[in-house]
């Protein structure tokens, strides 16, 4: 079976298609940014040494995105769902040298609807669950739909750092979108639409 890259901006969607495609499809949803806040939590050697990166809104260095990568990446690893990874070239030819990708998938949005959905999402510190205030105005106390618990600001969605984060995207995350263009592997949606409309869209072009 399959593996899937997911690519986009900052604020595309990416994790809720790769929540709704692992449901469709059965498939693993790996999301890197997750991965590296647990290991800020739970303090260990790479989270303390990636807290500043990841505060600031800068990229992570490669061989701490590696060192967590490569348990996954195995030779049978399939129907894997990479949400976030990867975001430099370099990553993506590490990635080819691993595991065979279908399909990437690109969230195509604005600089400008990114910062605005950045500035409004809330997430819930108890299960992490996402959501974005501009499209969910009735949770005006601002606490979980599914447990209840205080939604609060990520760390990492104040302005500095989403500009930073956004710029990170065009330096260096926006050449592996060419890179899988070129080996033909590219599929591009538009993230302004519904996610229910661009989980559909995904599903009719996916040819899984
Ligand atoms: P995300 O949850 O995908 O928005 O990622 C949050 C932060 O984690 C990013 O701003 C980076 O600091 C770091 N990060 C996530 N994925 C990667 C990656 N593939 N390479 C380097 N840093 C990453």
């Amino acid at each position: 079976m399959p593996n899937l890259v997911l690519l986009g901006i900052q604020g595309s969607g990416k994790g809720t298609q790769a929540n709704l495609l692992s449901k469709h499809y059965g498939f693993d949803h790996l999301n890197v940014g997750s991965l590296l806040r647990k290991e800020m939590e739970n303090r260990t050697a790479i989270g303390d040494q990636i807290r500043d990166y990841m505060l600031r809104g800068d990229l992570v260095p490669d061989e701490h995105i590696f060192s967590i990568i490569e348990p996954i990446l195995t030779e049978d690893a399939d129907k894997l769902v990479l949400d976030g990874f990867p975001r430099t070239i370099n990553q993506a030819e590490y990635l080819e040298g691993k595991i065979p990708v279908e399909y990437a998938i690109y969230f195509e949005l604005g600089d400008k609807v990114a910062k605005k959905r950045l500035s409004s999402r809330r997430v819930c510190q108890n299960c992490q669950a996402n959501y974005n205030l501009l499209l969910n105005s009735y949770l005006r106390e601002e606490r979980c739909k599914k447990c209840g618990q205080l939604l609060e600001r990520r760390g990492d969605d104040n302005q500095l750092a989403i500009n930073r984060r956004i710029d990170a995207f065009h330096k260096q995350t926006k050449p592996v979108i060419s890179f899988f263009e070129q080996r033909d592997r590219l599929l591009r949606v538009d993230a302004q639409k519904k996610p229910k409309i661009i989980h559909e869209e995904l599903v009719s072009k996916l040819n899984l």
